[in-house]
């Protein structure tokens, strides 16, 4: 699972690299993640870690480029635990339009955001809706949105080991997929005598589609800042997981993708 992927991260090009990448019509993956508190035992850039890694094992499946990730998010919930580090969520949109519209001014025609923290989701979709809005008359630009979990979420619902409710924020999806990417990062032994709450909004499981917001979690009230079930957690489940997220993603993109790159 190792990803450095040195030819497809839009960072380590030139500027004239970067020209010729435009008139390869290749995609750009932006990928967009959050610093916030992930329980006692993961780390803070989960989110911005799991968002461009998965972006750079995408990429080099269908000769994608990643832009260097938005790596501060909307972590409005987990703003009163340490570490965290949130914008609000004009500014996080804000950001999202101006890297997006700098890709467009340089000639690039596809964007995907790769989300990796939930709640920045639905700025994405608003973000995307901008940018596409702000050039309406470009019949060749297009600008997508998904969070990494989304296409294969009934795949991973398949694999899970914890209830429903069980993968929400620092539970058995999250955990798991540290474990197989950042093994020494991961501190299973601070669990102990934890017992998180699962969530309503499980992120794979088949759920209603109304989306509620409420209070904030907070330390002082022994909240551990995880939202659902790592005790089941496991290296070779994290290994699966992001088998199954990857081949869900090139199979999401390629009408993006496909269908551009034989044009171009
Ligand atoms: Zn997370």
């Amino acid at each position: 699972m190792e990803a450095t992927h040195f030819e497809h991260r839009l960072g380590n090009l030139t500027w004239t690299d970067a020209i010729r990448a435009m008139e390869e019509r290749r995609l750009v993956i932006v990928p967009t993640g959050a610093v916030e508190a992930h329980g006692p035992h993961l780390p803070l850039d989960a989110d911005t870690h799991q968002a461009e890694t998965i972006a750079l094992l995408l990429a080099e499946r269908i000769g994608a480029l990643v832009a260097p990730p938005v790596v501060y998010g909307y972590s409005a919930t987990f703003a009163s635990f340490a570490g965290t580090i949130s914008l609000s969520a004009e500014t996080y949109q804000q950001v999202v339009v101006e890297v997006c519209e700098s890709l467009v001014g340089a000639g690039f025609k596809r964007i995907l955001l790769l989300n990796g923290n939930r709640p920045n989701g639905t700025a994405n979709d608003v973000a995307a809706r901008r940018v596409s809005d702000a050039h309406a008359d470009d019949g060749d630009l297009l600008v997508a949105a998904v969070s990494y979990w989304e296409p294969g979420a009934s795949a991973i619902h398949e694999l899970r080991r914890s209830a429903v409710g069980g993968m929400g924020h620092g539970g058995e999806f999250e955990t798991s997929v540290q474990l197989a990417l950042r093994p020494e990062l991961v501190h299973l032994e601070r669990l102990e005598g934890v017992r998180p709450p699962l969530v309503g909004w499980d992120l794979v499981a088949p759920g209603t589609p109304v989306r509620s917001y409420g209070a904030h979690p907070h330390p002082e009230d022994g909240h551990p800042s995880i939202f659902g079930d790592p005790s089941v957690a496991s290296k070779e489940a994290g290994e699966r997981f992001l088998r199954v997220v990857v081949d869900a993603l090139v199979e999401a993109v390629t009408d993006i993708h496909g269908s551009y790159a034989e044009r171009g």
